[in-house]
């Protein structure tokens, strides 16, 4: 399905508050199969929610409203629907009675405009609101869906996952996805690299998202099973990693320094010239068996010939395995935009070179992953 999602809110046209509504429910619904294809930000007003909500359900399949459900004058999303699809507002008695069994409990005086939370539209499937009062709506109209839900994201959130997704999901199919991670390579690359194979995509769905000096490809599947989900996936897969496998450091929820650390067996030392350390406190976050012996941080400025690269790799790789006791020396220095990895393992060193940028700050955070997933082969 095509999905279109209204926040409606003044607050969000004023920059009060950042429309985080549209990005969780982006990424529930589009992790779902279906694909989000248009966000919408619409202040407090009926003539101008009232335009928009009839262009989205002229072009698209389905309409999410989040806000204007509480029972003050602004909140006019449910009014504006109704008027749109030309039905009547009716009292839902559920959420009538929990809105009056809400205030006896609190022992506060119920006014008037809180009867208001309890009207729905008529005809429509109520979506219950466990952490507040107004309930929310999916209404159904000549194969359109329009759903409303409340505008707090403590309130929006469960209710859009476990009371409006399951409508979104064909009860005979299931769906299941996996997010590969790639590590040293830029996002514009891993597109290139799979263009042709993102061009045909249907079942999986290819989606590539830039993370912070990482990148992530997730394969989303429809299926009867997850076990269908998940046949369906592997030979994409195959063939993504057959590409830029070199880059691949692991799936879902696993983290770069953790994938090194499941990889290592000895111990090791690094010589940091570019990091400021940060490397040695990443890879010590996981390292389980107490592998990480130890690691200097220099920032080091070097002459600009290349042998002597390698000699001064060679020598603080050396520094640090003999200081550290370690079986393995890492030196990780650089020149100019170049940086370069040693890694000293029985007197032989293995050299690697990557273009960065001069940039301090760049240089120092982009760093990490590319020498991160460069170990993480070398091990492996
Ligand atoms: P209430 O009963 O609290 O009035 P409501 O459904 O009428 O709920 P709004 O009045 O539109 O929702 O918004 C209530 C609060 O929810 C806002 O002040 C804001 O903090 C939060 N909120 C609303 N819309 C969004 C959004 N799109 N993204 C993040 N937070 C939001
Ligand atoms: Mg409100």
């Amino acid at each position: 399905m095509n999905i279109s999602i209204i926040a409606v809110g003044s607050e969000l046209l004023l920059g009060q508050i950042a429309n985080t509504n549209g990005q969780y429910l982006s990424k529930l619904f589009n992790s779902a199969g279906h694909s989000v294809v248009e966000h919408t930000v619409i202040g407090d007003n009926p003539e101008r929610l009232e335009r928009v909500i009839n262009k989205a359900l002229e072009n698209y399949d389905a309409v999410i409203l989040t806000g204007g459900l509480g029972p003050t004058k602004d909140d006019l999303t449910k009014h504006t629907v109704a008027k749109v699809l030309g039905r009547d507002l009716v009292i839902d008695q559920n959420a009538l009675d929990y809105i009056e069994q809400y205030f006896k409990e609190q022992n506060i005086v119920m006014t008037p405009n809180n009867r208001q939370q309890a009207l729905v539209i008529e005809d429509a499937h109520v979506l219950e609101n466990k952490v507040g009062m107004a309930p929310g709506m999916l209404v159904e109209q000549e194969e359109k869906r329009i759903a409303l839900l409340p505008g707090p994201p403590k309130e929006m959130k469960p209710m859009a996952k476990e009371a409006l997704l399951p409508y979104f999901i064909d009860g005979e199919s299931t769906i299941y996805s996996e997010l590969l991670r790639f590590a040293g390579i830029g996002e514009s690359k891993v597109e290139t690299e799979l263009m042709d194979l993102i061009d045909q995509q249907t079942n999986p769905t290819i989606a590539p998202l830039a993370g912070s000096h990482e990148v992530n490809v997730r394969l989303t599947a429809n299926g009867e099973t997850q076990h269908v989900c998940e046949s369906l996936i592997a030979p994409i897969k195959a063939q993504i990693l057959e590409r830029i496998g070199n880059y691949y450091y692991g799936s879902d929820e696993i983290v770069l320094e953790q994938a090194l650390m499941n990889h290592i067996n000895k111990t090791f030392a690094i010589y940091d010239g570019v990091t400021d350390g940060i490397l040695y406190s990443r890879i010590k976050d996981y390292d389980v068996n107490q592998l990480l012996h130890g690691m200097l941080s220099h920032h080091t400025q070097f002459i600009n010939e290349r042998d002597i690269i390698n000699s001064q790799l060679s020598v603080s790789a050396q520094i640090v395995k003999d200081i550290f006791k370690a079986e393995i020396g890492i030196s990780v220095i650089h020149q100019n935009d170049t940086v370069y990895l040693g890694i000293l393992e029985n007197n032989k060193l293995t050299m690697q070179s990557f273009n960065m940028t001069q940039r301090r700050q760049l240089m120092k955070n982009r760093t990490q992953n590319y020498v991160l997933i460069r170990l993480l082969n070398w091990f492996e």
